[in-house]
């Protein structure tokens, strides 16, 4: 019997737990692909160091909606360390507030990374998109890379229009507890399909969600999709392996 597939988290705040350390070992120790994300440039490197050599651990570089305004004084920092991984986020848009000069910032950071993003190509983008999911899919356009939207809560029509664009959508345990959400997951290409943590924002009975928590997401696409958790597994590091060798969406529907 071939070997179970590694788990997949396209997103989680390692530097965030309590003990990230703990929490980074696990995840190694498990062997799971997983993307570290982080809310501002100026903890970037931080989190690298953190990191260290950890296998299968990558840390992205990120600007937090709802932390970008405050801090768009750090958006030179973040152009010039862009260059220094493949990974970007969490970054994106966030409408809970209802302030329009606030949105506008926000659109126009998230404007400015967009651009630097598709001038290096190859980038892969784990994006916040709460109540914004429209001017999210806007500013992404159809991206030279790839762009994964995170904890998706938007409408059918939009997340069609967002996959049309070639966009990711990253399934948590969070999510997989709601049935209407799953309904629209069903929908979605199952090769566009990847799963993350979002811990320690998401819990898990009563503790923040750590990267192998994705099995709870996996086991709910395996019941969207009529197959075994082994096989929904497959498919998820399947996707996620086809993204890094960089034969996602764009490739294809421009072949
Ligand atoms: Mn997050």
């Amino acid at each position: 019997m071939p070997a179970q597939s590694p788990l997949v988290d396209t997103h989680c705040h390692l530097d965030l737990y309590a003990d990230p350390q703990a929490v980074i070992r696990r995840a190694s120790a498990r062997r799971i692909y997983t993307v570290g994300v982080t809310n501002t440039p100026s903890v970037y490197q931080a989190l690298v160091a953190l990191v260290g050599s950890a296998e299968r651990i990558r840390v992205a570089l990120g600007l937090h909606p709802e932390l970008a305004v405050e801090r768009r004084g750090e958006l030179p920092l973040f152009q010039e360390l862009l260059g220094q991984t493949r990974y970007v986020g969490e970054v994106g848009l966030d409408y809970t507030r209802s302030d329009p000069a606030a949105r506008r910032v926000q659109r126009e950071i998230l404007g400015k990374i967009v651009g630097w993003c598709e001038e290096a190509g190859g980038k892969v983008v784990t994006v916040h998109s709460r109540r914004a999911v429209d001017d999210v899919i806007d500013a992404f356009g159809v991206f030279r890379g790839t762009y994964v939207l995170h904890w998706y809560s938007g409408s059918k029509r939009a997340l069609q229009r967002a996959v049309a664009n070639g966009a990711y959508v990253s399934v948590n345990p969070a999510m997989a507890e709601e049935t209407r959400r799953m309904g629209l997951i069903r929908d979605v290409p199952r090769e566009r399909v990847l799963t993350e943590s979002d811990g320690p924002f998401v819990q898990v009975s009563g503790r923040p969600a750590e990267p192998h928590d994705t099995a709870i997401a996996i086991q709910a696409l395996g019941a969207c999709w009529g197959v075994s958790a082994e096989e929904a597994q497959e498919i998820v590091h399947e996707n996620f392996a086809c993204l890094l060798r960089g034969r996602g969406k764009a490739e294809e529907s421009q072949a």
